[in-house]
């Protein structure tokens, strides 16, 4: 079938000449070329002794970015990730250690991988939260499915779930050890080691709550 356009004929000036290789004995015994190989491994071998016996290695993990080394013994050795890394998730506590959580649903309606899954419960008679917040009976995150968005940490207006824990997800063996599930979330801490939160929770029956003061509602 004829071309619809005319094939444009090479440009002089985008054209590249490649000359052929001379063939000679010494590029076709590669033996120069294997020799300059040699020396350039036992250049970096030797580099590496004199710098580790005189102790002036330097730390692949912080240094020599721009000098394009790039390789490290992770996990033994890992690179400090940015301070606002969005790692696995967590569930923060409160003082007295229960969960943070008032099982509001705002993170899960948040989260547009549907990956969160809560089921709400009500504190028993007699607890001052009752009729205040819920609590989470089951809290569940599906890391596989998760995007790390982070949307979920914005949602939530108690500063009940974080994802600073600085940990990356496992590779596990099985898509269900990748659902974590309320005590696992509650177990993992910040990368400081501590469980805490920064904001201050103001517990009903506080005089710092916020809240309407239930008493007052039938009047
Ligand atoms: S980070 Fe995003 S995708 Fe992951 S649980 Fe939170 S809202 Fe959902
Ligand atoms: S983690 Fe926060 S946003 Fe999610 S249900 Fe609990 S209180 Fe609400």
């Amino acid at each position: 079938m004829p071309s619809a356009f005319k094939k444009k004929p090479p440009s002089p000036t985008n054209a590249v000449v490649v000359t052929y290789p001379k063939k000679n004995l010494a590029t076709q015994s590669y033996v120069p070329e294997i020799v300059k190989g040699l020396a350039v491994s036992m250049r970096h071998f030797f580099t590496n002794t004199k710098e580790m016996v005189l102790g002036q290695r330097p730390d692949p993990t912080t240094e020599r970015y721009s000098a394009g080394v790039s390789t490290i013994s992770y996990p033994e050795q890992k690179r400090p990730y940015p301070e606002r890394f969005r790692g696995v998730h967590r569930l923060t506590t409160r003082d007295d250690g229960s969960v943070r959580c008032v099982a509001c649903l705002c993170c899960s309606t948040a989260c547009p991988a549907q990956c969160i899954f809560i089921e709400a419960g009500e504190y028993p008679e007699g607890d001052k939260r009752r009729g205040y917040e819920r609590f989470p009976v089951k809290f569940v995150i599906d890391e596989l499915r998760c995007i790390f968005c982070g949307y979920c940490v914005e949602a939530c207006p108690c500063d009940a779930i974080r994802m600073d824990t600085g940990m990356h997800a496992v590779p596990y063996d099985s898509r269900d050890q990748f659902v974590y599930a309320k005590d696992q979330l509650l177990a993992f801490t910040a990368t400081d080691g501590t469980k805490k939160t920064a904001n201050p929770r103001h517990e009903p029956g506080d005089a710092t709550h916020p809240g309407l003061s239930r008493d007052h509602v039938h009047h």
